[in-house]
């Protein structure tokens, strides 16, 4: 007796489960077919559009922050959907002598991934320098990891060359 209403629970679990991962994925559907996403963070309607070259755009404009969705080819969806804070400020890595642009480095508040993107065009600026102020303060630990993923954040000493990407050349 008590063997079915274990088997039974179990079943019921499951079944929440794959209905809430159902749910995730139909609200995912729904705001790319929507032209655009609701933060998760802030809140703001993040319009994702071709035309004013957002396409592919993965953070909300004005916080900074994102959402954790792999989109990998061949691999299922990872519909981890938590919020991705932008911990710190990096490089793009480019050939000999040439500076990269600036990329976001990004951490899933929910599963830890970290992943690194580029800023977009409307982003906004004051945030992106919050991003770099914010990141002086991780913890050694982080630091560390970024820097075993071959991760390098930037230090005062790039405040320069990130100045001179956000407001030009004159500032
Ligand atoms: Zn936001
Ligand atoms: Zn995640």
């Amino acid at each position: 007796m008590a063997g079915f209403f274990v088997g039974k629970e179990v079943k019921m679990k499951n079944y929440d489960k794959y209905r809430h991962e159902r749910n995730k994925e139909r609200q995912w559907n729904k705001e790319q077919n929507a032209g655009g996403f609701r933060c998760a963070h802030c809140r703001q309607w993040v319009v994702v559009n071709e035309f004013i070259g957002t396409l592919n755009r993965n953070h909300c404009n004005l916080c900074l922050w994102s959402k954790h969705v792999d989109e990998k080819k061949g691999d299922r969806r990872a519909f981890c959907q938590a919020g991705m804070q932008p911990i710190g400020l990096t490089f793009k890595r480019e050939g000999y002598g040439k500076q990269g642009e600036i990329m976001l480095i990004h951490r899933c508040s929910g599963c830890g991934k970290v992943s690194i993107n580029r800023i977009a065009g409307d982003d906004f600026t004051e945030g992106i320098i919050g991003v770099f102020e914010y990141s002086k303060d991780l913890s050694n630990t982080l630091k560390q990891r970024l820097a075993g993923e071959d991760i390098y954040v930037l230090v005062e000493n790039d405040k320069q060359e990130l100045f001179n990407q956000l407001f030009g050349k004159l500032y």
